[in-house]
């Protein structure tokens, strides 16, 4: 039995251990006030935001591993669109309730295919009622009374995403056609279709073809670019988009290859989620990257399509983004990526140009996650896993951590400003911007087989950097609509407009 000290009852070794803690967050610490001045510096911002072009700064070859990412532990089922994704599913729910639906009628009443799916996850049921009951009567009366506070952040995420409107780029005839059509812009307005070559310019290799699909999608905008061959499994078993018939379909023979590109949100903003930050930027430079690459591969005369946020996808990101090298899933279901942590918005396109692929990575997410849970503690409607592990939480067959959509969904709807939480993004540790600090702890970490550094890291951000209650988050009177840091200056409502609307964070 390990020898004790006092009356503590720790072990020696574990007395020891904390020496090593201590001094491993020491060193840490130390290098600490540099490495503040280090990171506000425009030039530990990474790729759209530091405009570095075509380098990424991680090198992940040491992390790179053999073999899929993901390997089937179960039945595979490819996800329904019209029910595994939140925002459809609530969507077509809210319908059938206008349409007179009420829980006395049944699940069976709600048809298919809403009824098999609700009776595989009653619990979701219950939320998704509670969404049209319970949280949106609140949020009419909380946009009521607290809409002026958040006025500048709001107008600053419609002005990013109103523009969509002109240019949706939302295929409307099945793959085989759209993703062999073009259509040009003309400059005085207007746009016209043509088919695309019928015989593409062909690649001297597939290493050029994918050392130069990166290099323009930088050029386009994005942070990070990976190239995988598309895992049928990860793409909607209906719905497709542009399809007459909306039911089961086979996966497109040409989407052979898929294209993953992602660009960050703005770091500032990132701090001041949930009310003062906004999704909108970061999809909407996301979505510009990935129409643009769909763009120059149609105009090689390669078919291709953009699958792109909010929800414009016939498949599902996270794990082709894991597939293409991209990142690691992380607890919270996020990506998350070497350069810019959780904070990294994806697309995909997919395409039948031949090119050499990337290998997954593992730079000890995994590990990591385990013992972090700082998203699943300041997760404001307990959404994430407090698990220890991953291990049994199968979904359609693949072993990953599970998220309570519902859950987060109804925190969506309850959140003030421009829509949404992207807590969990914000509070993990790796969200850190891509400083010379940050680049040495993840490579100290990965190497550190004793864990030190790791549970180091840990102590440090749940020690050092305050966060808030998560009951904070919540709407008055259980919270005040916090933000897990104030608003960046330029989005505060007294600094700007003529105004001093009530301020829910300080109990206004
Ligand atoms: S977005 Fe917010 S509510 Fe949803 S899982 Fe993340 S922290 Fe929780
Ligand atoms: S906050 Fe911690 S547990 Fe959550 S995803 Fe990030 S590293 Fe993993």
């Amino acid at each position: 039995m390990a020898e004790t000290i006092g009356k503590t009852g720790f072990s020696r070794r574990s007395f020891l251990k904390m020496g090593g803690l201590a001094s491993a967050a020491l060193t840490v610490v130390g290098t600490g006030g540099a490495a503040y001045h280090a990171g506000k510096d425009k030039m530990s911002y990474t790729g759209y935001e530091s405009f570095e072009g075509e380098q990424q700064t991680y090198d992940r070859k040491r992390f790179e591993i053999d073999g899929p990412a993901y390997s089937p532990v179960g039945k595979v089922k490819r996800p329904g669109s019209f029910t595994d994704l939140v925002f459809v599913r609530v969507g077509i729910f809210g319908q059938k309730v206008k349409e007179g639906w009420t829980p006395a009628d049944g699940i069976d009443a709600l048809g298919e295919p809403l009824a098999s799916w609700y009776k595989e996850f009653p619990d979701q049921l219950e939320l998704d009622v509670q969404v049209g009951t319970v949280t949106m009567p609140n949020a009419a009366k909380d946009h009521a009374k607290y809409d002026d506070y958040f006025a500048l952040a709001d107008a600053y995420a419609w002005g990013w995403e109103d523009i969509f409107a002109f240019y949706p780029a939302i295929p409307t005839t099945p793959p085989e056609e759209s993703d062999y059509t073009l259509t040009h812009a003309h400059p005085g307005g207007g746009s016209h279709d043509s088919k695309i070559r019928e015989e593409p310019r062909p690649f001297k290799s597939p290493d050029h073809a994918a050392e130069l699909i990166k290099k323009v999608a930088h050029r386009y905008g994005a942070t990070v670019v990976g190239i995988t061959k598309l895992n049928p499994d990860f793409c909607y078993a209906d719905g497709l988009r542009g399809a007459e018939d909306q039911g089961p379909y086979e996966v497109p023979k040409h989407w052979k290859y898929a294209i993953v590109v992602g660009v960050p949100h703005e770091w500032e903003q990132v701090l001041s989620n949930p009310g003062h930050g906004t999704s909108y930027d970061g999809y909407n430079r996301v979505r510009n990257v990935s129409a643009r690459v769909t763009g120059f591969l149609k105009h090689l005369g390669y078919p291709s399509r953009s699958h792109h946020p909010p929800f414009h996808y016939d498949l599902i990101v996270p794990p082709i983004a894991v597939d293409a090298g991209i990142g690691q899933l992380g607890r919270h279901g996020f990506v998350i990526c070497p350069e810019t942590g959780s904070n990294i918005r994806l697309a995909v396109i997919t395409t039948n140009l031949e090119m050499t692929i990337d290998k997954p990575i593992d730079f000890g997410v995994d590990h990591f996650c385990k013992d972090c849970k700082i998203c699943a503690e300041q997760c404001p409607s307990a959404a994430i896993s407090t698990a220890e592990s991953s291990e049994g939480m199968e979904i359609r067959g693949y072993e990953h951590w599970h998220i309570n959509t519902g859950k987060c969904f109804n925190f969506w709807m309850q959140a003030m400003g421009p829509l949404g939480c992207r807590l969990c993004l914000t509070v993990c540790p790796y969200s850190r911007r891509n400083n010379w600090l940050h680049k040495i702890a993840k490579d100290v970490d990965i190497n550190d087989p004793t864990g030190l550094v790791n549970n180091a890291l840990i102590f440090m951000q749940k020690s050092l950097f305050e966060m808030p209650d998560p009951q904070e988050y919540l709407r008055p009177p259980d919270g005040r609509f916090a933000g897990y840091r104030e608003a960046p200056e330029w989005l505060q409502v007294t600094n700007y407009l003529a105004i001093d609307p009530p301020n829910p964070q300080i109990g206004g």
